[in-house]
């Protein structure tokens, strides 16, 4: 990297703060919001023509890692998958009789846990359901996450050949030491294996996800692991942050907080990704993300037109996200909205009759207009004054001048320039976006206490 940032800095902006995958974030929703309002939500999509993406969440995993911040459970029993796809088959009918059948999706996702836990009849049940519901458009980005410890080759062509064009494998570090911190063997053998297989059956899209600041990664060990990835040569890379946060994640009381790599050191760990990977024709997309020069990840970048949503970075933005399946989230008709996130009371409710909803938020005419200045900010690394924001086509500038202006001071940092018809974030404001766009956060403004959020680095 050519720009350099100290120990000071780091020390100035490394604070906790969202990683805006919504606006409003999580912990802002109110249990006020009902099935009763996720119904009404539904019915004014059924109301337009609009495409939808579609999240299902598959939280089975064989063993619980160490590091895990997802919603995942453990279990060895293939019958628990069975009676959870009977429940997903019920929130599918319940979902369609509001919506109506046959909509277009754009979008599917299957997410975890462990979506490639599903043996291959359960995989192919849940893809006829869901091509029972809804018409996935030919067009349609359809991917899932796959673990490779419990992955096959043959295993990654049937999921090409129910229709999945994009693949996410996980990795983190190929260390050993590391995986025994963290609870996760995985041999790279294991790793080429699917990754390989996911080339030879013509998957558009590979994607690897690694994570710095695990316990026992050093300068030397995490340049191993980034040479073996940059060697299989994936189309995208994603390189997270990880989140020590035991008193959320009682798992991660597993993981030895001593051994952590934090501050300065951890974020040393973050440039040599950056190196690593730019120096073979990666681009480094909005906050940790890097991707081949020719994937539609990185074209969507360059030209400003990413966007982010609960599944991450996307090129294929549809105006409204349908969850299904146990803490699964939806963003639809202006509304948030979230399946219970406990895996019994979710079949419960479902076996009642009732859709799953423990919490969610209606958002006004502000919350809309600021979630589009933090999501552009945060995708492409700009505040422009014309953007015009929902629902009524305010220009930014004009609708947040004292925020520009507070954005504005972090010139003086070197983390903005500020430009006549915009602010643009520098390579070393990159690093500390989400600060710059928590001076959009009205929420976070008004907090007197700050939910738990992970640290900027
Ligand atoms: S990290 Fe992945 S495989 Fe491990 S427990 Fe979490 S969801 Fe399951």
């Amino acid at each position: 990297m050519t720009v350099e940032i100290t120990r000071a800095t780091i020390d100035r902006y490394n604070r906790p703060g969202p990683r805006y995958t919504s606006y409003p974030t999580v912990p802002h929703w109110n249990a006020q919001f009902t099935a009763d309002d996720y119904l009404a939500a539904l019915r004014d999509v059924a109301a337009t023509a609009d495409p939808i993406s579609v999240y299902v969440h598959l939280p089975f995993c064989a063993e619980r890692c160490a590091y895990c911040g997802c919603n995942a459970t453990s279990t060895k029993r293939a019958d628990v998958v069975d009676h959870y796809l009977d429940r997903l088959e019920r929130e599918l009918a319940m979902v369609t009789a509001a919506l109506g059948t046959g909509r277009k999706v754009v979008q599917l996702h299957w997410g975890g846990g462990t979506p490639n836990f599903l043996n291959e009849a359960q995989s192919r049940r849940l893809m006829g359901l869901l091509r029972a519901s809804f018409t996935i458009d030919p067009e349609a980005e359809v991917a899932l996450e796959v673990d490779p410890r419990i992955g096959s080759r043959e295993q990654v062509f049937l999921f090409r050949e129910l229709g999945f064009n994009r693949i996410s494998f996980g990795v983190q570090d190929i260390a050993h030491d590391v995986q025994v911190a963290i609870g996760r063997i995985q041999p790279l053998s294991q790793t080429e294996t699917v990754v390989l297989a996911a080339r030879d059956a013509g998957f558009a899209s590979v994607n690897i996800d690694l994570v710095y600041g695990l316990p026992y990664q050093t300068p030397a060990s995490f340049a191993a692991t980034l040479q073996a990835m940059i060697d299989l040569r994936p189309d995208r890379v994603a390189c997270f942050s990880y989140a020590h946060l035991p008193q959320a994640r009682p798992n991660q009381k597993r993981v030895d907080a001593r051994q952590l790599p934090t501050g300065y050191d951890k974020f040393q760990l973050f440039l040599q990704a950056i190196d690593a990977f730019t120096a073979v024709g990666y681009e480094w997309i909005g906050m940790d993300h890097f991707a081949l020069a020719d994937d539609e990840l990185a074209v969507a970048a360059r030209e400003r037109r990413l966007q982010r949503n609960f599944m991450g970075y996307t090129v294929l933005p549809a105006p409204h996200q349908i969850g299904f399946g146990m803490s699964a989230i939806g963003d639809l008709a202006g509304r948030y909205a979230q399946n219970d996130a406990h895996l019994g009371n979710y079949q419960r409710a479902i076996d009642a009759g009732e859709l799953p909803i423990t919490r969610g938020m209606r958002l006004s005419d502000d919350d809309l207009m600021r979630r589009k200045a933090i999501m552009h900010l945060m995708c492409n690394l700009e505040v422009p004054f014309d953007l015009a924001l929902p629902p009524h086509g305010q220009p930014l500038g004009e609708a947040f001048a004292a925020e520009i202006e507070r954005i504005a001071a972090y010139a003086d940092d070197g983390l903005v320039e500020v430009e006549p018809r915009r602010l643009r974030v520098t390579e070393r404001g990159r690093f500390f976006v989400r600060n710059l766009a928590m001076e959009l956060d009205r929420y976070l403004q008004q907090a007197t206490e700050r939910p738990i959020f992970s640290s900027t680095v």
